[in-house]
């Protein structure tokens, strides 16, 4: 039987994965990543990288109704989820009130869209909605809403991560006040990249002047790194930049969150105020793979003809967010890093990410 003993210790393996990113193209409706294996594979090794320096134990999400009840001698208080977000590719509006997730799974809805201006992607968590149901006797009633508000918050916010929003206030019953808190985490999240490089308004059909997708090759000059813009879209989908733990560090220009004072040695100037949700432009850190001095990856902005990899900084202000880290990132980063080198580094038009 010791194929069986194999099989297991590999299962066993595979399930120890504390956070992955799994990306999911069911919005990539022109079959952008179906059609570009290059850049679908430079997409991934961004989620790899990811998936492998964060090691936060993101709870599972269950059952997949996102609906939560307290139920106090028959008296009841039930929050509905639903996950509600920018198809990825039309724009359109798209609502799950069925959602569910792994333990340690991060999920992205990944497309492409024509984008104006010098904007190379965009990403975010997905929003949430809310429903409130019940009924009973008023004396059960606050006891009633403080138990579904418990239920809530162990499923919603994961055990681990950032807060991204939170919905407070008070559900009512004749004359009684429930007060309710509810928070939610990371659940999922959105990226989009751009197809229109000319911005016409509508996708090119050859993108091949615009964007560098090869993550194992040096990036060419005046192209955009997809790896590099991915990463950086990916991290905006998991609360970097946005959320409610994100506002709670950001003070105008200065950034509150401890492990990324340490890091850099103040919090003052650290935050890009033009956008509120990057790290100030030219901040400069160490990589994460081979300590050389590079500009972070949550900038506003990448220089064309160049590839950023995953910082120290990058790595501190995801601890502020409340993200575990490795100490040590997997090989696989290392490999890039030798990978870009220092082309084009006299390319000095910059755009925005
Ligand atoms: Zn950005």
């Amino acid at each position: 039987m010791k194929t069986s003993r194999f099989l297991l210790v590999a299962l066993f393996a595979a399930k120890a994965q504390a956070f992955t990113v799994v990306l999911d193209y069911t919005y990539d409706s022109t079959g952008f990543f179906t059609s570009n294996l290059v850049a679908k594979a430079a997409l991934e090794q961004a989620a790899t990288d990811l998936s492998n320096l964060i090691t936060s134990p993101l709870g599972a999400i269950s059952p997949s109704s996102m609906s939560f009840t307290g139920n106090v001698s028959g008296t009841t208080a039930t929050a509905d989820w639903k996950l509600s977000f920018s198809n990825p590719t039309t724009a359109a509006a798209v609502e799950l009130t069925s959602y569910s997730a792994a333990a340690g799974e991060f999920r992205v809805f990944v497309g492409m869209r024509s984008l104006s201006g010098s904007t190379l992607g965009q990403g975010g968590p997905a929003g949430m909605g809310l429903n409130f149901g019940g009924g009973g006797t008023e004396s059960n009633w606050v006891a009633a809403v403080s138990a579904m508000n418990t239920a809530s918050n162990a499923v919603m916010m994961r055990g681990g991560g950032p807060v991204i929003g939170n919905f407070s206030g008070n559900f009512t019953l004749g004359a009684t006040d429930g007060a309710y808190s509810l928070n939610y985490g990371a659940i999922a999240g959105t990226l989009w990249f751009d197809n229109d490089a000319d911005n016409n308004g509508s996708a090119d059909g050859d993108l091949s002047t615009y964007w560098h997708f090869n993550h194992a090759t040096g990036v060419g000059g005046g192209l955009n790194d997809f790896y590099s813009v991915a990463l950086h879209e990916i991290l905006h989908s998991m609360g970097f930049g946005t959320g409610a733990t994100w506002d709670g560090n950001v003070s105008g220009a200065s950034w509150l969150g401890t492990q990324a004072i340490a890091e850099h040695g103040t919090g003052a100037n650290l935050i890009d105020t033009g956008s509120g949700a990057h790290i100030a432009d030219n901040t400069m850190s160490l990589t994460l793979a081979g300590s050389l001095s590079q500009e972070v990856v949550m900038g506003p902005s990448i220089v064309t003809g160049t590839r950023k990899t995953l910082t120290e900084l990058d790595a501190a202000f995801l601890q502020d967010l409340g993200y575990s880290v490795a100490a040590i990132p997997e090989p696989s980063t290392c490999a890039l890093l030798f990978g870009a080198g220092v082309l084009g580094l006299a390319v000095w038009r910059r755009r925005a990410a």
